[in-house]
């Protein structure tokens, strides 16, 4: 069942168009993250959900109601949406127990349980309780956020870059817990990131924005191997394209005839990610695709820059297990692991 539909929505604040016919779509307790540059128009596209901007032009229902399009908008409390934003935002005077239950009325008997179960949920101590925000680290204050956001038990989440001011080791593993916690609180949500990874790992579905479009959707696995375009291959991950001539299902390439999805004619580009490239054998002198020119080791796998043989090219860069590295200066046969992606 679809929650969210975004119908061809269009924004402009002077010269520039936040948004420019944006369509998305977001099924009943599905993840999807939109991802794109800083200045695509991902804030104004949740603010819009949200109900702190109007579109120009388009509209934004859930859960089949039209909550605003160019006549009107639905004022934001009334539309039963929690939003988590980058920095938290709690209300500083208040205590974690009330900044957590400040949507439910003070008069419920069941405040102080919910609060609680809330707390439980988001994995906090309920020595927590008492604390302000400024007694948090980070972590916590984001946990306490999502709580207080759960707590009006909304028919949409919506977060924005929740994990950007938090450390590397702690950002993956609250994403790990906030993934967990809504899966199990069964809502729908939309995650807005500028970080591919992140998006990555966290969403069911993706939206790729740029220049106030959606440039693509699908799922991690269509976004990461099947880009639609150069930009959007850059964009999700580190990748390997070459100049290639394509004959039906093949196409020949620096790296020899290269099995590529789907059939194409004459001259394409084609994309690999660089842990679908794998290093055969050693290579003698007379067969190898290639030289190692630079050998970069960075714990379980390694980055391994290739010249390849013929092709005024910049080394290309393959990801490997650190299991038995080539030294520079190795002669290199290279063996393509899965069928190249051509880029339109
Ligand atoms: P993102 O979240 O992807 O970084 P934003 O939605 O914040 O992008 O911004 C998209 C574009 O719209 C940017 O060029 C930004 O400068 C512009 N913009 C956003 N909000 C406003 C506003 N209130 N007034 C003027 N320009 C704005
Ligand atoms: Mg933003």
């Amino acid at each position: 069942m679809t929650v969210l539909s975004i119908d061809k929505v269009s924004k402009r604040y002077g010269k520039v168009q936040a948004l420019d016919q944006v369509s998305v779509e977001a099924s009943s307790g599905m993840r999807t993250a939109v991802v794109g540059p800083s200045g695509s128009g991902k804030t104004t596209l949740l603010r819009m959900i949200a109900g702190f901007e109007t579109p120009d032009s388009g509209s934004v229902s859930v859960g089949g109601e039209v909550l605003a399009d160019a006549h009107r908008s639905m004022p934001a409390h009334l539309r039963g949406i929690g939003i988590v934003a980058q920095d938290g935002a709690l209300f500083p005077h208040l205590t974690v127990a009330d900044n957590i239950g400040f949507g439910i009325p003070r008069g419920d008997r069941e405040r102080t349980e919910r609060v609680l179960s809330l707390l439980e949920m988001v994995e906090l101590e309920p020595g927590m309780l008492t604390r302000r925000p400024h007694q948090l680290s980070g972590g916590q204050q984001q946990r306490v956020a999502l709580a207080r956001a759960l707590a009006c038990r909304p028919r949409l989440m919506l977060l924005d870059e929740p994990f950007s001011a938090l450390d590397t080791g702690l950002r993956e593993n609250m994403r790990k817990t906030v993934a967990r916690v809504l899966q199990a609180a069964g809502v729908t949500t939309i995650l807005v990131t500028h970080d591919q990874e992140e998006a990555l790992s966290f969403a069911d579905r993706l939206v790729v924005m740029r220049e106030g479009r959606v440039v693509q959707a699908g799922t991690p696995q269509d976004l990461y191997f099947h880009p639609n375009d150069r930009a959007t291959a850059l964009f999700m991950g580190d990748a390997v394209l070459l100049p290639a001539i394509a004959k039906g299902s093949v196409a020949a390439c620096a790296l020899g005839n290269v099995p590529i999805v789907g059939e194409h004619k004459g001259k394409v580009e084609i994309m690999l990610r660089p842990e679908q490239i794998r290093i055969a054998t050693d290579g003698s002198q007379q067969d190898n695709t290639g030289q190692v020119v630079d050998v970069e080791f960075s714990g379980a796998t390694s980055t391994i820059a290739v010249a390849l043989n013929g092709v005024a090219l910049p080394p290309i860069r393959i990801k490997t297990s650190s299991v038995a590295l080539p030294a520079p200066g190795a002669y290199v046969r290279l063996d393509v692991a899965e069928k190249a992606h051509v880029l339109e």
